[in-house]
């Protein structure tokens, strides 16, 4: 989500409000532990989700050292923001502004995609750690990664395959499997003479196969991300909520609640330059205290400057978001009451559990039927819901109703890799693609749209330009060529965050 510089008290951070897209190159940073000087300046720089609401990623310069706040991904591109940005964003989000090499650690405030999902280019780039975070963003970040690491087709990698495979994969058998992490054993069984390489992106390597010939499917080799992942999740350092932590001399940082998602923080700089110690606060996102499950923020400490998440900056959060959430139930509840298929539009990480939660409300109700199937096509959605229930007596969560462990289990919620063949009549599908902005949304957008009694909820944050941004202007996905459709199709309630 975006943030915002606020200066509170003097003019002594320099704030750089800048989208620079690449090329500074650093010193290389000494190991965290190394850091002998004391800190000389303090100097700010935030190159992400300024005036944008993705790819956070701030970087504190105390002249000792650089230390990184986040490190995010940029959603996934749309058509509108290709004209306002120097690159499209699915080019942004494999570019990264600092030298990897230049950072001495890395501080996450959470676990949401726009603010790790470019540890793995960093990583590449030289970043060698630490990485620090709350116990629970730490058991979210490899699901996190993963989902990123797998289905970023637009980062440039370094791939090799065996010739044999791509020989078998001409004659259609099965895809041919690339490997591009150097942790992979199947990559490292490859003989030498047998082995073909190139850099590319994904995408550019599968348009170069089909080129050659079409019946060549490629596929990533699922080893090779849980490689990446390991190599990522292996700098962690976790560090509670509360507890200062000297990571160089004369620079302190601690991780305060900040109420967004289970272990989001802010982070509290204390650096001290010439016998004067200045606070400074990166907040992260932080949640309110609308929220049914979370308690809500710490309260900022007395601080010198703080940069905070603007994203909601102008808009008034009245507490009627009770009454919206008791009609989305209602809605929900119509829906598959006539016979409908209610299709949710989510993200696997916190969207996911909060609809859980009023389905199970719903139920409880009895309002909605506890017969009704619930398809959830995300595996990483539902584990991340067991970490949400393994964490439901952390402070962080309201006493009622999120101690309860069925909090996110309503009746009937099934399993389902992909949507199942034959939808029945009536079901809820949660599907993971919040603004309906993967390719896959788009043919499930086709499929349902021809059904009848399909009613899209999309109930978190749409990008103007996203499909669902577009649809719920009724505009429709004009680029699909699916217009007729989609206006079809009703979207409804539309739940805040
Ligand atoms: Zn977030
Ligand atoms: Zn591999």
């Amino acid at each position: 989500m975006g943030i915002a510089p606020i200066i509170v008290r003097g003019f002594w951070v320099v704030a750089l409000l800048l989208a620079l897209p690449k090329g500074y190159a650093g010193e290389p940073a000494p190991a965290a532990g190394q850091i002998t000087s004391p800190p000389s300046r303090i100097v700010a720089t935030v190159y992400g989700a300024a005036g944008e609401v993705a790819g956070s990623l701030s970087v504190l310069d105390t002249g000792s050292a650089r230390w990184m706040i986040d490190c995010g991904a940029f959603a996934p591109e749309r058509e509108v923001e290709k004209e306002k940005r120097p690159e499209p964003a699915a080019q942004q989000s494999t570019l990264l502004p600092v030298d990897g090499r230049s950072i001495a650690a890395v501080f996450i405030t959470h676990a949401h995609t726009d603010h790790v999902g470019r540890l793995p280019l960093l990583v590449e780039g030289g970043f060698g750690g630490p990485l620090y975070l709350t116990d629970a963003t730490a058991e979210l970040l490899p699901l996190m990664l993963r989902m990123q690491v797998r289905y970023d087709e637009g980062r440039p990698r370094s791939w090799t395959w065996s010739k044999q495979a791509y020989e078998r994969a001409r004659t259609g058998q099965r895809p041919v499997t690339v490997h591009w992490h150097a942790g992979c054993p199947y990559r490292n069984a490859i003989a030498q003479k047998n082995l073909e390489s190139a850099r590319l992106s994904f995408n550019e390597l599968a348009a170069r196969f089909e080129r050659q010939d079409q019946a060549a499917q490629v596929t990533p080799c699922r080893r090779c991300t849980d490689e990446e992942v390991a190599s990522i999740v292996a700098l962690c350092r976790r560090v509670g909520y509360g507890k200062p932590t000297e990571v160089a001399p004369g620079v302190s940082v601690t991780l305060r609640d900040a109420g967004h998602i289970p272990g989001s923080a802010s982070v509290l700089f204390e650096v001290r330059v010439a016998d004067k110690k200045r606070r400074v606060l990166f907040s992260g996102d932080v949640g309110n205290d609308l929220s049914p499950l979370f308690a809500g923020p710490q309260p900022a400490p007395d601080v010198d400057a703080v940069f905070i998440e603007a994203t909601y900056g102008p808009t008034f959060r009245d507490p009627s978001v009770r009454d919206e959430r008791a009609q989305f139930r209602r809605s929900v509840a119509e829906v598959v009451g006539g016979g409908g298929v209610a299709w949710i539009a989510v993200f696997a990480l916190d969207r996911t559990q909060k609809i859980l939660h009023e389905l199970h409300l719903a139920q409880q109700e009895g309002m909605l039927s506890r017969r009704v199937p619930i398809y959830c096509t995300s595996s990483t959605a539902l584990e991340i819901t067991g970490i949400y229930r393994q964490h439901r007596h952390d402070a962080w969560f309201r006493d009622l109703p999120a101690r309860d462990p069925s909090a996110w289990s309503p009746e009937g919620l099934r399993k389902s890799a992909g949507l199942p063949k034959n939808l029945p009549y009536p079901s809820l599908l949660l599907t993971t693609s919040g603004m309906l902005d993967n390719g896959w949304s788009r043919m499930l957008l086709s499929r349902l749209a021809s059904e009848k009694s399909t009613t899209i909820f999309l109930v978190g944050y749409q990008d103007p330009a996203s499909p669902g941004g577009m649809l719920m202007r009724a505009v429709g996905l004009l680029r699909e060529g699916t217009r007729d459709q989609a206006s079809s199709i009703r979207p409804a309630a539309v739940l805040p965050s």
